[in-house]
């Protein structure tokens, strides 16, 4: 595989420091530019970070010394020196747009945790291992675009990436309803118990906006390319809680599910077990080798013990049991970081880049 030269915009921010963090040693993505605010331009990156620093291990030694950029102000300049850019910052959503458009009309791909796109039409939004076809409308959003290589691609909201794949593989089965009750962790919210000491013997059961996005994005991801543009599924229906819990990483979902025709526990057992994807296939660098992994004790998944399965980037499922009011229920959990966030991020880009997309 070809090496790429890669930008990350926000990249003093939580989710741009474990873009950093993920992509220091990557076998094909090469960091040559950090950019963030003008408050960060023209420091170091290790200045710009500062205390801020929020990884388990310590700032890589050989990004620390790269002057950050302004995303904006210098935006010609990043764009015309790398092949595309990660993107993931706070910033009013028009400006957000203006940015990310900005840098795909000069011809250099976006790959974007901001939410700003992700309902567009001719943009995919990817979980890898269940729409990876998606891809196709990227031809689409250049016509849009006026661009010949520059396009936007983004990752959707992490509350999502446990039960969407986890129901992925049922769909043979026809799913017409979906109830998922999230238990999201503080690292969600960019905080950590030092940083949101409140969460300590706490819960909060209110995320703006969050149930909106956890019931309207899988329609998105089980939608049908028709005629350029994504059509998104018409079923199942799905309703959501979204509930803050005092977990530092991983969102736990507790899924209540109903089908057209009712598989046994082994046919769904099996269907996760044997479900490869495009990543698994492609082999992509940072695809789970097993990307369900179905636990038989009554007590897993757990946060703590298996939100890093395959470097956080796999899906843990357990306690699946009839249901009365729906057909069955089980528990599923995803590294919200790293599978729901940047590392879901570098494995997108690592399928477009597999796809030829940045060539
Ligand atoms: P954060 O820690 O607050 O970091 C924000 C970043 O944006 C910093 O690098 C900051 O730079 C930069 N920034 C702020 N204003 C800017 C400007 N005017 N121009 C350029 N850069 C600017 O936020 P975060 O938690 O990393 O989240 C970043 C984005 O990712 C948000 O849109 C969030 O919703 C999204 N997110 C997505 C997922 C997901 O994919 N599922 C998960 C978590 C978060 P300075 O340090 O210079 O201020």
């Amino acid at each position: 595989m070809k090496n790429y030269n890669v930008g990350i915009i926000g990249a003093t921010g939580m989710v741009g420091q474990r873009f950093v963090t993920l992509l220091s040693g990557h076998p094909w993505f090469k960091i040559k530019v950090l950019a963030a605010s003008g408050r960060s331009a023209g420091k170091t990156y290790r200045e710009a970070v500062g205390a801020k620093w929020a990884m388990k291990t310590p700032l890589p030694e050989n990004v620390a010394d790269i002057v950050v950029k302004d995303a904006t102000a210098d935006m010609k300049e990043i764009a015309s020196e790398v092949d595309f850019v990660f993107c993931a910052v706070d910033m009013p959503s028009e400006e957000i747009i203006a940015l990310e458009e900005g840098y795909a009309k000069l011809e250099c791909p976006v790959v974007s945790n901001n939410k700003e796109h992700r309902l567009y039409p001719d943009v995919p939004m990817l979980i890898p291992e269940c729409n990876s076809e998606h891809t196709a409308v990227i031809e689409t959003q250049r016509k849009r675009l006026g661009t010949k290589r520059g396009f936007i691609a983004v990752k959707p909201n992490c509350s999502i990436q446990s039960y969407v794949p986890a129901l992925h593989p049922l769909r043979e089965y026809g799913i017409s309803a979906v109830l998922a009750c999230n238990y999201q962790a503080i690292s969600g919210a960019g905080k950590t118990f030092e940083t949101w000491p409140e969460m300590v013997d706490n819960l909060i059961p209110f995320i703006k906006g969050e149930e909106q996005k956890s019931e309207i994005e899988p329609m998105k991801i089980w939608g049908e390319v028709k005629d350029g543009v994504i059509v998104p599924a018409a079923k199942p229906v799905i309703t959501t809680q979204c509930l803050r819990v005092p977990v530092s990483d991983g969102h736990t979902s507790a899924v209540f599910v109903k089908f057209e025709r009712k598989p046994s526990k082994e046919e769904m057992i099996k269907a996760w077990r044997e479900y490869k994807g495009e990543p698994q296939l492609l082999g992509l660098p940072s695809a789970p080798k097993q990307f369900l992994n179905y636990f038989e004790e009554d007590n897993r998944p757990q946060a703590k013990l298996d939100r890093d399965l395959e470097g956080g980037m796999a899906v843990s499922i357990g306690r699946l049991r009839e249901d009365i009011l729906f057909d069955y229920k089980f528990v599923c959990l995803s590294h919200n970081t790293l599978r729901g966030a940047a590392g879901g991020g570098v494995l997108a880009a690592e399928l477009l880049a597999a796809k030829g997309y940045f060539d």
